[in-house]
């Protein structure tokens, strides 16, 4: 039995469950966990925001563990070896994007939470293909938010080519926020830093980014027409987007990450008078995961995090939930 802690209705508190996995697949692999990062997405999910949630939900997607059992189909991974699981548990295998690597783009790939238990517990399975290895030098008590949160904001600057020239922008300094501050900082960006919290505007600064703004001032948002090659939305708010708009560059795009449930009210003249453009991208492919976690090995790069234990885990996402958590919360044994 694996022995967890699970949600069993929206907004519930999480409590104690034991469930029996059944036999281990030949794909897959079932881990010892040892951290797990708590995401805004646990909470989205606990709380069934995006309608999608099967009670009792086991939240936890941003897990480091070792590998304590093995399927025998599985080559590339061996039992002790320390691994991250992310988002994504399972890809089909076999469509167009699967087959070019862009897996996380799979429309059949399982998440960890929906459908499936998470690492909210102390062990999880997942497909073989789904973990990434942690190289050696990566300290692992704060790896486990890299593997959501941390590649959610790695994975555009790869996917748009983002050069040590341009000049990007985040909007939310939170878990994602202020990972992307380090990551866009070490790729050799300017980077400006939009937040809600004054108190948070000097920290930006120690965490990588050249310039803050107040992401709710209109007057500051103005004064910055026309200065980014891209923004990433990190905030799962509404916020007036035409504003943000037209902080771009001619060309610039506004990429979001966050989940924001309002429908974006867009001025079709600012996309067309600077062929601007408004783009979206979920989590990264395991490619991608491990090329990041080279990158913040290389460029000494750690989450910022609040250590919790697994016991006081009701406490931990009260304290995500109330907006307080700098930057990241992890769960340890
Ligand atoms: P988080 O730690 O709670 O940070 C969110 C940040 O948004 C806050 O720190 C705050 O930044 C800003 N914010 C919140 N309320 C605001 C308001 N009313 N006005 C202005 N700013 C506000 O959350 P997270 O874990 O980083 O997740 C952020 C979002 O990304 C969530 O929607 C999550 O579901 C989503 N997500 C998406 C993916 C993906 O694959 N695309 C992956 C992971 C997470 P300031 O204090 O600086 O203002
Ligand atoms: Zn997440």
């Amino acid at each position: 039995m694996i022995k967890a802690f699970a949600a069993f209705e929206a907004e519930g508190e999480l409590r104690p469950y034991e469930y029996d996995p059944g036999p281990l697949m030949p794909d897959e692999v079932e881990l010892d966990v040892e951290y797990c990062g708590i995401c805004h997405s646990d909470l989205s999910v606990i709380d069934n925001e995006w309608g999608m949630t099967q009670y009792p939900v086991v939240p936890g997607h941003e897990v480091v563990g070792t590998i304590a059992n093995i399927g025998d189909k599985v080559k590339h991974l061996a039992i002790g070896q320390t691994v991250g699981l992310g988002w994504h548990a399972g890809y089909c295998g076999e469509c167009a994007p699967c087959h070019s690597g862009d897996n996380n783009l799979c429309a059949t790939a399982q998440p960890t939470i929906i459908g499936h238990h998470g690492g909210f517990a102390d062990k999880v399975r997942a497909a073989a293909d789904s973990v990434v290895a942690i190289p050696e030098g990566v300290d692992l008590e704060s790896a486990g938010p890299l593997f959501c949160g941390g590649i959610t904001v790695f994975n555009p600057l790869v996917q748009f080519a983002i050069k040590p020239t341009d000049k990007v922008a985040v909007i939310g300094i939170g878990g994602l926020g202020h990972m992307a501050l380090m990551f866009l900082n070490a790729w050799g960006c300017e980077v400006t830093a939009f937040t809600s919290s004054e108190a948070k505007k000097k920290e930006a600064l120690s965490l990588g980014a050249h310039h803050t703004l107040n992401s709710r001032d209109e007057q500051e948002i103005e004064g910055a027409a026309g200065s980014f090659d891209m923004i990433i939305s990190t905030v799962n708010v509404k916020l007036d987007w035409n504003l943000y708009l037209g902080t771009l560059k001619p060309r610039g795009r506004l990429h979001f990450v966050g989940a924001t449930l309002e429908p974006l009210d867009i001025n079709v003249f600012s996309l067309l008078m600077g062929q601007r453009s408004i783009s979206g991208s979920p989590v990264g492919s395991p490619a991608t995961i491990a090329s990041m976690l080279e990158f913040s090995r290389l460029h000494d790069i750690k989450p910022v995090i609040e250590k919790f234990s697994f016991d006081d885990i009701n406490e931990a996402i009260a304290r995500l939930r109330s907006g307080a958590a700098h930057y990241r919360i992890v769960l340890h044994r």
